[in-house]
């Protein structure tokens, strides 16, 4: 089965309903505010964050770092994922 991962914390899951269905760290709301959200795009071996285009080797390093191109301000959020 295909990996997928959370789109906010980069968490590993082979079962999307299971994943989706858990409290997410990261969540933009706030941390367990949510649950994880499936990233819909393709395993990578680098991740781009779609906001400044910071490049990472995984989501769960991409998304553990503020953004200074964050919508919401600078360093108001994280990193997250181009798909
Ligand atoms: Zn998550
Ligand atoms: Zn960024």
């Amino acid at each position: 089965m295909a990996n997928c991962y959370c789109e906010y914390c980069g968490i590993k899951s082979t079962n999307v309903s299971g994943l989706t269905s858990s409290s997410c760290m990261r969540h933009p709301n706030g941390a367990n505010r949510g649950k994880h959200a499936l990233y819909q795009g393709s395993e990578k071996s680098q991740y781009t964050c779609k906001y400044c285009g910071t490049r990472s080797s995984s989501i769960a390093n991409l998304t553990s770092s503020s953004c200074m191109r964050h919508p919401n301000g600078a360093n108001k959020g994280h990193h997250a994922p181009a798909l």
